[in-house]
């Protein structure tokens, strides 16, 4: 080979190599979003929620700002899998949490914790602000008619529960919000209760 011709194929496998070092940084970046997020719905999942969760609980403390934290149920999910199906079940888990993306600030967190079970933060939010938008929420999705595989419409509740968490630790504040849902449920659903 003249070393033109050496310099030119050096050049290329450089080339090359770099290629695949991209190609290598976009494929863990994908694997990352993945693995921090939930198949069907695609809302972050309730490992990594934890995480953030905590981080924005420690950062509301540190300035003495506002958070909220929530947990939403589903109404009698079990009773759409039963009439409809399991498929049908999935698209009115798919069509809420993309309402729920729709509906959040950016700066929100929403997450799959389980099932048909989901949990916030809502930072920079008192309990009453973050009450506002959690029945403004409930309502929309109240009435929202969910096409279904088949092309029949179903309508679907949600019972929400939420807990100050300015003064108390993650673990605590969810507990509390947990109870509030409790609550809710208990007092016939379709509602936000405040702990
Ligand atoms: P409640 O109002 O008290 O919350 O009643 P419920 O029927 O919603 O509660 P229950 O816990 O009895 O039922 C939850 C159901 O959610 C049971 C489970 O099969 C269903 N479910 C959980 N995850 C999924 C899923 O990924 N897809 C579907 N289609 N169903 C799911
Ligand atoms: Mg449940
Ligand atoms: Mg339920």
């Amino acid at each position: 080979m003249t070393p033109i011709a050496e310099i030119f194929s050096i050049e290329e496998a450089s080339k090359r190599f770099h290629a695949s070092l991209v190609e290598n940084e976009l494929a863990r970046h994908e694997l990352e979003k993945l693995a921090h997020r939930d198949g069907l719905t695609g809302l972050i999942n309730r490992r990594y929620f934890m995480l953030r969760a905590e981080s924005e609980l420690l950062r509301a403390h540190r300035y003495e700002r506002s958070v909220t934290v929530g947990m939403a149920d589903l109404d009698f999910f079990k009773r759409i899998n039963d009439t409809y199906g399991h498929a049908a079940g999935d698209v009115v888990l798919k069509t809420f949490a993309q309402m729920l993306l729709d509906s959040v600030r950016q700066t929100d967190l929403v997450c799959r914790y389980g099932g048909e079970e989901f949990a916030f933060v809502f930072p920079e939010s008192t309990v009453d602000e973050a009450r506002m938008l959690a029945e403004r929420f409930r309502q929309r999705f109240a009435e929202y008619d969910i096409r279904l595989p088949d092309g029949g419409l179903v309508r679907v509740t949600l019972s929400i529960g939420l807990a100050d968490a300015s003064r108390c630790l993650l673990e605590e504040a969810l507990r509390h919000a947990d109870d509030a849902l409790y609550e809710a449920k208990h007092q016939g659903r379709n509602r936000v209760i405040v702990a």
